[in-house]
């Protein structure tokens, strides 16, 4: 029984074939993937497993015959598997290039942006190795690996060390090498002239309409093409190159960062999110710049999308344990921060008295859905400070307090209209408890409701918008002088789910 992977075995059956590839410079890497090795460390000691088998003394296997390499670059994958691209000295480049940026990462991926013809090269050689052992069944091939998954192989336990950082899937940083060759510029040229219509016509510098090759394109184009019509227009074997590729371009492109917590606004002068009227901006400040200001700083991020868990109006403090909001940072440089980094980003936040946050942590992309859920689903709870014309009673107390999931009608208020469709909702007061605070027609009322409940309105009954309202109840125009948010009802940000 043979221990051989089945690639070496499947090379060991291809002589010829060995023989033709290694005449033209096909490096170690490719000769192993273009015979369906797809296991990753053997693609890493692809070079070690070649020459202990090329003719090596007292093995029981019989021998490889692969030449030494030359000096000229592998015409498949273009010097991209060779130490060109795989040495540490280069990738000691990409790592210095990312670290210098000041990028950190959690998780991170490379792209690599090849040459258009790249795609036809690994063709050519596949189709070459599939038909000469067609009929040859101890050397067929399922499978195979592409110059992008063997370099992720080579090059994954280096840099995953390098950035203490686990590469997992297109997730977190993404490190993209733009990667050109110019002798392979014109390659696509006979599938441009056979196949015109698969490719888009654009303006050139110079005026002239020309087909442009994209990815996508020609990936579409070449799982379209037949191996015969393939094998008519790239003659197998491709010209040699005389020089490897070049890496013109590192781009770091940072995946969001999110950021989520609740906040507390203890002002009646400070909007949610910054406040026009007419293009004119009223109030100097609001919440989301105070709190997001500070944590895009804190994360060398370019820009942020603050949401919420609903809004409170400019004049409502929003109190007990704070409205649940979510901040994605977007071009953030650092993707991570420890327990005391956010505290601190915390405290310094909360140096402005106006506003508080609370648990403030890192968020995953998913875990922003609760907030807008949050916004639709969940109920709040409001204390209200209201006003009547008159004495109120120890009986006008007793009959709101007999109304407990109470079912109103609310028209769109008409502060609203301006920008909100005028319809009608049901929305339920699930519970009503007031309490009388003065002989002078003050009482104090506390309400849960479902979310999306217009509370002033519900109180004064916005000319009878809003059916039925504390002011219908009591018969008697009653307003609503202060309000406060004292709960929002909803587990945020997630770890709060573990201390629930
Ligand atoms: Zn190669």
């Amino acid at each position: 029984m043979s221990l051989l992977p089945d690639s070496i075995r499947r090379l060991q059956n291809a002589e010829e074939l060995l023989s033709t590839f290694r005449s033209l410079s096909v490096c170690n890497v490719c000769l192993l993937r273009i015979a369906g090795e797809t296991s990753p460390h053997r693609i890493r000691d692809s070079d070690q497993l070649l020459m202990a088998l090329a003719g090596a003394d007292g093995l029981d296997v019989k021998p490889l015959d692969v030449k030494p390499l030359g000096e000229a670059p592998c015409p498949c994958c273009f010097s991209v598997l060779q130490s060109d691209f795989c040495s540490e000295e280069f990738l000691k480049k990409v790592i210095d290039f990312v670290k210098t940026s000041g990028y950190t990462m959690n998780t991170f991926w490379c792209s690599l942006t090849l040459p258009n013809a790249a795609d036809i090269r690994m063709r050519a050689f596949d189709e070459h190795w599939d038909q000469t052992c067609m009929d040859n069944s101890d050397a067929r091939v399922r499978s195979r690996l592409s110059v992008k998954d063997a370099w992720k192989a080579i090059v994954t336990p280096v840099l995953s060390s390098a950035f203490a950082a686990k590469w997992i899937g297109h997730e977190g940083l993404e490190i993209n090498l733009q990667i050109d060759h110019p002798e392979m510029d014109d390659e696509c040229d006979p599938l441009i002239s056979h196949f015109p219509k698969s490719f888009q016509e654009k303006r050139g510098p110079d005026g002239k309409m020309k087909r442009v090759v994209t990815r996508h394109a020609l990936e579409n184009l070449l799982k379209t093409v037949s191996s015969s019509e393939f094998k008519d227009l790239v003659k197998f074997p491709p010209k040699p190159l005389s020089q490897p590729a070049t890496l013109t371009a590192i781009t770091c492109l940072p995946c969001p960062v999110y950021v989520g917590g609740r906040y507390l606004k203890y002002s009646r002068n400070i909007s949610q999110t910054p406040w026009f009227i007419e293009e004119e901006r009223k109030g100097d400040i609001s919440v989301e710049e105070l709190i997001c200001r500070k944590i895009c700083d804190k994360f060398e991020a370019q820009s942020w999308r603050f949401m919420t868990s609903g809004r409170e109006d400019i004049d409502v403090k929003c109190l007990g344990d704070g409205r649940p909001f979510g901040v994605e940072l977007i071009g953030a440089k650092i993707a991570a921060a420890s327990e005391t980094d956010m505290q601190n980003l915390e405290d310094d936040i909360n140096l402005n008295t106006d506003i508080a946050v609370r648990y403030l942590e890192v968020v995953s992309r998913s875990d922003m859905q609760i907030i807008k859920k949050g916004e639709e689903e969940k109920t709040k709870t409001y204390v209200a400070r209201c006003q009547v014309d008159r004495v109120v009673t120890e009986q006008d107390i007793a009959l709101l307090n007999s109304h407990q999931e109470l079912s109103i009608k609310q028209k769109t208020p008409v502060r609203v209209l301006h920008r909100r469709a005028n319809t009608e909702r049901r929305k339920v007061i699930h519970t009503l408890s007031a309490k009388l605070l003065d002989s002078t027609g003050q009482f104090r009322l506390l309400l849960k409701t479902q979310a999306g409940t217009y509370i002033k309105e519900f109180i004064h009954g916005d000319f009878g918008r809003t059916e039925p309202s504390i002011s219908s109840l009591l018969g008697q125009e009653t307003e609503c002088e202060e309000l406060d948010v004292t709960a929002v009802d909803l587990v945020w940000p997630p770890s709060r789910q573990m201390i629930q």
